[in-house]
């Protein structure tokens, strides 16, 4: 078996005295697409944070293609090849779509993934590429949070609630421009609420429930009963 591409051990997140995450032990492996899936303020998107260096955790409580990053600064994850598509997408509104996306491209890591190659993903973007970011829709906008990821040609990239408040046709779009993303190797994580949708795309699934991993298994092997049971607690 290969390393995994990142591994969590016993990760802990705080918010001052809040704590948010206990414990949580994690793999990722090498190019494939992982679902984390959980209720409302489960943790999900502080697990991403924590992996994207956003939050302080112990040093050793992560670790990416074997080294420990638990303790860098999120320049320097995304240096390592980590990045993250945040919820609710943190576009930069006085910019342009082109711009925006030029910033992910300020990490120079070698790879497929350029203006052109986003474009080609997503051909809306060059349509709009000199609009303010803040005149797009709300799907074009997750499309350029997405394409502003993929321009550091990251080996691991996050998502964060890609659907959440999109139409559905939209949704469609971005999850049939998956596989064009992951296809080349990458891996990735994917923190959804709706469920089918994450089933839908992912080889293997987590389930957080208040702070802690309450299920984790191959999609394929998960009954939906097991599913409902570590996501709301019910037995
Ligand atoms: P959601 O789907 O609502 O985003 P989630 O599973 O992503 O939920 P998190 O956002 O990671 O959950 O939140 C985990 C816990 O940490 C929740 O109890 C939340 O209230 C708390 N929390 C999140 N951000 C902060 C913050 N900035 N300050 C204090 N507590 C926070």
């Amino acid at each position: 078996m290969p390393e995994p591409i990142l591994n969590t051990r016993g990760l802990t997140a705080f918010y001052k005295d809040f704590q948010a995450l206990y414990g949580v032990d994690l793999s990722v492996d090498q190019g494939e697409v992982l679902a984390i899936i959980g209720a409302n303020g489960a943790g999900k998107s502080t697990l991403l944070r924590s992996i994207a260096g956003l939050m302080r955790n112990g040093a050793d409580q992560i670790a990416f293609k074997g080294q420990p990053i638990g303790a860098l600064r999120a320049d320097q994850v995304a240096a390592l090849g980590i990045a993250l598509v945040p919820e609710g997408r943190q576009l930069f509104p006085s910019l342009s779509v082109e711009e925006n996306l030029l910033i992910g491209g300020r990490i120079k890591r070698p790879g497929p993934w350029s203006l052109e190659a986003v474009y080609k993903l997503f051909p809306i973007l060059k349509e709009r590429r000199n609009q303010a970011s803040t005149s797009l829709s709300g799907g074009q906008q997750q499309m350029v949070a997405i394409g502003r990821a993929l321009m550091s040609n990251p080996d691991l990239i996050l998502f964060d609630e890609i659907s959440l408040g999109l139409a559905p046709i939209i949704i469609k779009d971005i999850y049939d421009a998956l596989p064009g993303i992951v296809g080349g190797g990458m891996s990735a994580v994917i923190v959804e609420q709706d469920i089918s949708k994450a089933l839908s795309v992912s080889s293997r699934v987590y389930c957080l429930q208040e702070g802690r991993v309450s299920l984790e298994g191959a999609t394929g092997e998960i009954s939906r009963e097991a599913i409902s049971r570590a996501y709301f607690g019910v037995e």
